[in-house]
């Protein structure tokens, strides 16, 4: 028999937490690896921790255990699911009429935070793919996901958050959101890039488009593809006339409680604004090197690039919540390279709710 090292059980400070104390929360041994690889192939589901954020993961190919995925998530059942894999013989197990491009960009971003869209084959059930005829595959480079892979085969994970909520970039955090609703979560410290993976499709076999941005940047993805696109849903909201090239677009994401609100700006015209703001409940989002002898309210820093940026950002909406923080004003990043993926959440999370000054 396993023997499982919980290494605590948690009442942690969490904000709206509906049931608690069956969620076990496991340190990264190999015994604990194995035991979870165990449950996935049970079909249940269990929070581990990935290089983006830590994801929710179930068998990708059993159609049971990844509706479980939705069910824990409220996540809507047309949004689908990434694949996570092994190595790259799995992609013709899965997939079929892959465009040559798709091996090229893997050769050089995999393992790594890229997803790429392709059409999926039979052996990938409607549940994981949202409905769709393609699925988004991504082959992730945490060595405790990857033995994960290794162990229980390709699995399904997105984020490991209640739908629309900040994702997780600890195990903590997923803690918060899944305790008492899963049956495990490993912990694998903080998530190194801090958001969710780039996600892209292809146009033809030249052409590459940004679905989502992440840590693999458009320029980067230049280096290696004739054509790349950032699709205008990046920066902007959908137009009711067209439709999402990819699910997740259509929906309410990375929301705190708090009302979110981007300023755009130099620091002086954002304390200028932040006045107007009640002082009890409104927090600034504010950049490490900012003058905080100048801001009117409550301050958080989240970093100074936009690496550290994209590191920080969801662990602090995720505090403003825990502080009561009715509004956040946040000092609007840099749209610059990984800045991109950071800028998107935040303009997410607030509902695109801008203040240019
Ligand atoms: P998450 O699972 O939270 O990391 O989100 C995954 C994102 O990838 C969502 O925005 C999905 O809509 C998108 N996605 C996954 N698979 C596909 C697909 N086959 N076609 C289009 N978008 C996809
Ligand atoms: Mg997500």
């Amino acid at each position: 028999m396993l023997l499982l090292q919980p290494i605590r059980r948690l009442s942690l400070l969490c904000s709206k937490i509906s049931k608690m104390e069956n969620t076990v929360l496991l340190e990264a041994s190999d015994e604990n690896i194995r035991y979870a690889a165990e449950l996935i192939k049970q079909g249940k589901t269990v929070g581990i921790p990935t290089e983006t954020v830590y994801g929710l993961g179930a068998d990708a190919l059993n159609p049971h255990a990844v509706k479980k995925i939705f069910e824990a998530k409220g996540r809507p059942g047309d949004n689908p699911l990434i694949v996570h894999i092994y190595d790259i013989d799995t992609v013709s197990l899965i997939a079929h009429d892959v465009p040559e491009i798709f091996f090229r960009l893997a050769e050089k971003f995999w393992p790594g935070p890229l997803t790429m869209i392709v059409s999926k084959k039979s052996i990938i059930p409607y549940e994981t793919s949202g409905g769709l005829d393609t699925v988004g595959i991504r082959m992730p480079s945490h060595k405790i996901m990857r033995k994960l892979i290794q162990l229980a085969g390709p699995i399904a994970a997105p984020s490991a958050n209640r739908s629309g909520y900040p994702s997780p970039t600890s195990a903590h955090h997923v803690m918060c959101d899944m305790n008492g609703i899963i049956p495990a979560v490993i912990d694998g410290g903080e998530s190194r890039f801090g958001v969710e993976s780039t996600v892209i499709s292809f146009d033809d076999e030249k052409t590459v488009r940004i679905l989502r941005p992440g840590s693999v940047t458009k320029q980067m993805l230049e280096k290696a593809a004739e054509k790349v696109i950032v699709d205008e849903a990046i920066l902007n909201e959908l137009d009711s006339d067209r439709t999402a090239p990819s699910p997740g677009m259509k929906y309410k994401h990375y929301s705190p409680e708090a009302n979110v609100v981007l300023v755009e700006g130099n620091f002086e015209s954002f304390c200028r604004l932040a006045e107007k703001y009640d002082k009890e409940s409104t927090y600034c989002l504010i950049f490490d090197n900012d003058d905080i002898s100048k801001i009117p309210c409550k301050f958080m820093k989240y970093g100074s690039g936009s690496d550290e940026q994209a590191h920080l950002v969801f662990s602090r909406l995720r505090e403003a919540d825990k502080l009561h923080a009715e509004t956040v004003l946040v000092r609007a990043p840099s749209a610059d390279g990984v800045g991109l993926a950071v800028y998107n959440r935040l303009l997410r999370a607030s509902g695109f709710e801008v203040i240019r000054i």
